[in-house]
């Protein structure tokens, strides 16, 4: 058996074996993510008994992932994105801003609070709000 062939039937085994399976999903990863956080937050502060909870966040995530219950863990996953909406529409505008920090600045407008995004080294400009038309004035 070549290399490709054991490749091959790896692939095959893991897919049989996930179908009817929930998967990871983004709630699965955040529970990884935060377990990571928490356990290397426990090895900082020396916390042993913090690590329990990287264990846990553990034995969750594969639980979730192999999950044949689908229906539920879709919800709980659904629930998760809803809760969690205005935080993640917060990072994403958060990683615009630095991504985009050398050619764009970006203010909120005085009146409305709506996010404007301007061309950097443009001196002193007039910024008329695209929502609600206040104008104000910053530097570019
Ligand atoms: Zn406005």
């Amino acid at each position: 058996m070549n290399w490709r062939e054991i490749k091959t039937r790896v692939t095959n085994g893991m897919q049989r074996f996930m179908y009817g399976r929930h998967g990871i999903d983004e709630l699965t990863l955040s529970i990884l993510a935060i377990s990571l956080i928490v356990a290397f937050a426990a090895t900082m502060f020396r916390q042993p008994w913090l690590q329990l909870t990287y264990y846990v966040g553990v034995v969750g995530a594969l639980y979730r992932t192999l999950s044949k219950n689908l229906f539920r863990r879709r919800r709980e996953n659904q629930l998760f994105l809803e809760r969690t909406r205005s935080l993640r529409s917060w990072y994403r505008v958060q990683k615009r801003i630095v991504q985009e920090r050398k050619t764009h600045r970006h203010f909120k407008c005085p009146a409305c609070k709506q996010r404007l995004r301007v061309p950097v080294g443009k001196g002193k400009i007039t910024i008329t709000c695209s929502k609600c038309g206040e104008k104000f004035s910053r530097k570019s």
